[in-house]
């Protein structure tokens, strides 16, 4: 079988989301499905600037066997595989430590999601609680969120998950929760601005710099 067009296209996606800044150094991965039984995932600790689709790994869906690639795959592999099963509407989930959403990852509130995001984020933005990078345990806390209609977690104190029945979807998915995640904590800045007239200065500057970040 060959796997070449979906290896580069892992590739691509990793350039756009290291050019966009949702992607830090070898922060970040993804997991691609290509059929049936077999994902292609982002290899792990490897500089997205310089990998090429040979670093792409194609893995076994069911037990994550790879079945072609030279390197190691991500260690939060089992973290997207856990969705890729419950959920056999994804084509593409992706992991993310973008600063915005993971700030609001940090203070662990499930979020609301507005009419005209649900589309592409489902219904609300819900939190998974905390466990180590890679772990199972990881995997299992985030397992117990998946559902039909959410396709963005908060992955508590780490970072993001989101999902799409393509990876067009699952990268809008990243781009609706940056913007979600700052107006959700622009209004939460504001309103602290608004009752302590001493730190109100200090706060404009967090609120311009959130503005230059995640323009609206
Ligand atoms: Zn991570």
């Amino acid at each position: 079988m060959n796997f070449e067009a979906p290896r580069a296209h892992v590739v691509e996606l990793c350039l756009v989301l290291s050019r966009r800044g949702h992607f830090a150094g070898t922060g970040g991965n993804i997991m691609l499905r290509i059929d049936a039984q077999h994902v292609a995932v982002t290899p792990s600790a490897m500089d997205y600037f310089a990998m090429g689709p040979a670093d792409v790994c194609v893995l076994r869906l069911t037990d994550l066997a790879k079945v072609d690639g030279d390197q190691a795959p991500t260690v939060e592999a089992s973290l997207h595989a856990r969705l890729l099963r419950a959920r056999p509407d994804v084509g593409c989930s992706i992991h993310t430590h973008q600063p915005v959403a993971s700030a609001c990852a940090l203070l662990g509130r499930e979020l609301d999601v507005p009419p005209e995001l649900r589309a592409s984020l489902g219904a609300r933005v819900p939190v998974a609680g905390y466990a180590p990078s890679g772990s199972a345990w990881l995997s299992a806390k985030l397992a117990r969120q998946v559902a039909p209609d959410v396709n963005a977690y908060l992955m508590r104190n780490h970072g993001i998950l989101c999902c799409g029945r393509d990876s067009a979807a699952a990268l809008q998915a990243v781009e609706d929760l940056e913007q979600l995640a700052s107006a959700h904590l622009r209004a939460r800045i504001a309103a602290r601005a608004a009752a302590d007239a001493a730190a109100a200065p200090a706060l404009q500057r967090v609120l311009d710099a959130l503005q230059r970040r995640t323009p609206s």
